[in-house]
């Protein structure tokens, strides 16, 4: 496992280096090649790539590139999509079962102290396994690919995003927003970003305070707790964007001591205390 870490370690050294992974090709990149400034230091970044800027929920650019789907070229240029068929879901199992008892085999060292790590390079992509190099993360990763190669091999492999029908008209996938906050897609998506694009930098200031109140128990090399943080997050960020309605829902409950409705909604006692300052203000005077 210490070499497997080692390699790991100076794999991520050479990339920061030189080049930059995108997640769309699934390689490394040279810099240059990626559009803005922005979107560059967005995906760059190892775990905030796929997220959206103002919620927790993944961009509709992540979502694409996890949806691939195959289809057979057709004359005229015509595309025919391929299903998925269980006979191919079988034939993925097998295969990937085999791949796991063997990398089974491997940890334990029957082929030598670096044939794990050489089947993890080949089977599955660093980035991906966050420092999980587990039997079960292996089989996950393993799993995923080997449905997708098998289904590859009945015609080609796309991603939404490539695919020519999709290119007109509808805007491209966002890199920076998910589905409901990516103002070119809805009215509705449009007034959401509007909203929450105020109190972007509350939230960022949200998730940092999360991270570092966590700092000791948090696993920061997982994703879902990433995603966990952003949702924390973001609802703090609801209650303080309209605090009265929630802190009214637990006055009305008869719950009145400010540090006990700041402990239920996961604030601070001084939002609550603002909130009903505000609160109060509102109400006529009788
Ligand atoms: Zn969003």
């Amino acid at each position: 496992m210490v070499v497997i870490q080692r390699y790991h370690q100076t794999m991520k050294k050479n990339e920061k280096a030189s080049s930059t992974y995108d997640p769309l090709l699934q390689m490394l990149v040279r810099e240059s090649d990626t559009s803005s400034d922005r979107i560059r230091s967005k995906l760059s970044s190892q775990y905030d790539w796929g997220f959206c800027e103002l919620c927790w929920r993944s961009t509709e650019y992540a979502i694409s590139m996890a949806a691939p789907k195959v289809f057979k070229r057709l004359e005229r240029g015509n595309l025919k999509a391929v299903p998925l068929t269980n006979s191919m879901r079988i034939d993925a199992q097998e295969k990937t079962a085999n791949l796991v008892a063997r990398y089974e085999r491997a940890l334990e060292g029957e082929f030598g102290k670096y044939e794990a790590s050489r089947m993890l390079g080949r089977y599955c992509d660093w980035q991906e396994l966050r420092g999980d190099f587990s039997v079960e993360a292996f089989r996950e990763h393993v799993e995923r690919r080997m449905l997708v190669s098998t289904w590859t091999c009945q015609g080609e492999l796309m991603w939404p995003a490539a695919l020519p029908s999709h290119s007109e008209g509808a805007s491209r996938p966002s890199k920076l927003y998910c589905e409901a906050h990516n103002p070119r897609r809805s009215n509705e998506a449009r007034r959401a970003y509007q909203r929450d694009r105020r109190y972007a930098l509350e939230y960022e200031d949200l998730i940092a305070k999360i991270w570092s109140q966590g700092a000791a128990v948090l696993p920061r090399w997982d994703i879902e707790t990433w995603a966990e943080v952003r949702k924390t997050a973001y609802s703090q960020l609801q209650i303080l964007k309209s605090p009265t309605s929630s802190v009214d829902d637990l006055l009305n409950q008869g719950i009145t001591n400010q540090a006990e409705i700041a402990r239920q909604l996961g604030v601070s006692r001084q939002a609550v205390s603002a909130a009903i300052r505000r609160r109060t203000r509102k109400q006529p005077s009788s």
